[in-house]
C-alpha cells in the first residue's frame, strides 16, 4: 500500500512560485514587529501618503453608501475617466476599449488569459519583474526571458528578441521605466522592437506602471508613442499603486483593442467581479488630476543619495537607474566568496545573510532572473538609506 498521499494541488498551481518580494517584505515586517531595527529596501511601495483629496473622496462615497457591485470592467464614469487619462498620455481609446481592474497584476493576468493558449510563449526582457514568469505559467503559457545587459544600460536589444522568437511566440511584455533595473527605454529601442512586433505579429502588453517616475531628461515613451500603427496589437496597463501610493487600494487601468477588453471583462465577471467600488470612485479624482511633482522630486533625491552611497562601495558595480524606484547593483564580485564561514553562492544566500546579520532587507536578483544582482528600493527615508548602506558596507567588508 502506498502511504504517501498525493498532493491535492494541481500541477499548474504547484508550478507557481510566490512573490519573493512580498515574502521578504513580510519577514522584514515580522522582524520589525518583534522589535528588531530592520531597514527595509524590499517592497516596491512608496512611503509617501495617498493624496488628501483621494482619501476625502473615498470617505465621502463610502458614507453615501456607494460601495455596491458594479460592472466587472468598472463604472461608466470610471471608464470615462480612464479614457481621459489615456488621452492625456497620448492614446485615444473608445468606450469599449478600456476597463478598470484590481491593480496592474490582475490586469496582466486577465490580458494573458485572454490572449494565450496552452504552450504559447510569453516573452519579456530580463531582468524582469518576477511576477511575469509566474503569471505566464499560471495561464498555461511558456515564459521566455530575453536577456538585456548592464553594459547596454539594460536596453532591450531587438536582435536578441528576434532570435528568441519561435512559431509559438505570442505576447511580448514591456516595462519601462523598468522594475528592477530602472532603465527607461529609448526611442531607438522601441522603434527597433516595433519592427520585430510587426514582422512577427506579436501582441504587446505595455506595463507602464512607473511612467510618471522618470528622473532624467529622458521622456517616458511606450510602443504606442513610437508606433501608433501597432494599436490593434497593444494593450496598455497602468495603476495608481506607484503614482499615488494606492498599493492596497487595488486599482489598475487597461486600454486596448475592444475584442481583448471584452474577453478580459467577461473573465473578470466570473472570477473576481468588479474592482473595489470605493477605490474606483476615488480613483476618478486621481485620474483627472496630476501626479504631484514633489513626489517625484522626493524619490529623485533619494535615488541620488542611494546611488552615490552604493557607488562608493569598493567592488560593487551600480548602474544609475533613470526611472522607477529601484537600485540594482551587481554583487558578482562577492558571490562564491566566504562570509563568516559560509560560502555565499547565490543572491538569495546574500540577501538572507544581509537580513539576518545586518537587519537590511533587499530582494535577491534571483527573483528577477538576474542571479548576480540585488535590488534595493529607495522608498525609504533618507536617514534609513544612509544607515542601511552603512550596514550593507559593513556586511561586504567581511567577505573574504
Ligand atoms: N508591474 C510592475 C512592473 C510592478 O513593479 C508592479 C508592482 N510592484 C506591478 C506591475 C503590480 O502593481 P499593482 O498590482 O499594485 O498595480
Ligand atoms: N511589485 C512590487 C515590487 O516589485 C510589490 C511586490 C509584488 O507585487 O510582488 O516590489
Amino acid at each position: 500500500m502506498n502511504h504517501s498521499s498525493p498532493s491535492p494541488i494541481s500541477r499548474r498551481a504547484a508550478a507557481i512560485a510566490s512573490s519573493a518580494t512580498l515574502e521578504i517584505t513580510a519577514v522584514a515586517a515580522a522582524m520589525k514587529a518583534a522589535g528588531k531595527d530592520v531597514i527595509a529596501f524590499a517592497a516596491g511601495e512608496p512611503d509617501l501618503p495617498v493624496p488628501d483629496d483621494i482619501i476625502e473622496r473615498a470617505v465621502q462615497v463610502t458614507k453615501e453608501g456607494r460601495g455596491r457591485y458594479t460592472s466587472a470592467a468598472g463604472l461608466p464614469e470610471v471608464r470615462a475617466a480612464i479614457r481621459e487619462k489615456f488621452a492625456k498620455d497620448g492614446y485615444q481609446f473608445g468606450a469599449d476599449q478600456v476597463m478598470a481592474t484590481a491593480g496592474a497584476k490582475p490586469a496582466i493576468y486577465l490580458a494573458l488569459y485572454a490572449l494565450v493558449n496552452d504552450g504559447d510563449e510569453v516573452l519579456y526582457p530580463s531582468p524582469f519583474w518576477g511576477s511575469y514568469s509566474e503569471i505566464a505559467r499560471s495561464v498555461g503559457a511558456v515564459p521566455v526571458a530575453v536577456p538585456t545587459l548592464p553594459e547596454e544600460d539594460f536596453q532591450p536589444d531587438a536582435r536578441r528578441l528576434e532570435a528568441a522568437i519561435t512559431p509559438k511566440s505570442r505576447v511580448l511584455l514591456l516595462n519601462s521605466p523598468n522594475n528592477p533595473t530602472g532603465t527607461v527605454y529609448s526611442r531607438e529601442t522601441l522603434e527597433a522592437i516595433a519592427a520585430v512586433v510587426r514582422k512577427h505579429d506579436l501582441w504587446v502588453l505595455s506595463d507602464d506602471i512607473y511612467d510618471c517616475l522618470v528622473y532624467t531628461q529622458d521622456k517616458f515613451l511606450n510602443l504606442l508613442h513610437v508606433a501608433p500603427d501597432l494599436a490593434p496589437r497593444v494593450i496598455v496597463i497602468n495603476s495608481l499603486s506607484k503614482s499615488h501610493s494606492m498599493t492596497g487600494w487595488r486599482f489598475g487601468i487597461v486600454g486596448g483593442p475592444a475584442v481583448v477588453i471584452e474577453a478580459m471583462g467577461r473573465v473578470a465577471s466570473q472570477v473576481s467581479g468588479n474592482p473595489n467600488t470605493i477605490s474606483q470612485l476615488a480613483a476618478i479624482t486621481a485620474l483627472r488630476g496630476k501626479v504631484d511633482p514633489t513626489r517625484v522630486a522626493s524619490l529623485n533625491h533619494r535615488r541620488q543619495v542611494l546611488i552615490r552611497e552604493l557607488q562608493s562601495i569598493p567592488g560593487l558595480y551600480c548602474p544609475v537607474p533613470r526611472g522607477a524606484f529601484y537600485a540594482f547593483p551587481s554583487i558578482k564580485s562577492f558571490l562564491g566568496k566566504s562570509y563568516r564561514g559560509h560560502t555565499v553562492a547565490t543572491s538569495t544566500d546574500f540577501s538572507k545573510l544581509l537580513l539576518q546579520d545586518q537587519l537590511v532587507a533587499t530582494v535577491p536578483g534571483d527573483a528577477f532572473g538576474a542571479p548576480d544582482h540585488v535590488r534595493l528600493t529607495y522608498t525609504t527615508p533618507e536617514k534609513d538609506i544612509l544607515e542601511g548602506v552603512r550596514r550593507f558596507k559593513a556586511f561586504l567588508a567581511e567577505f573574504r
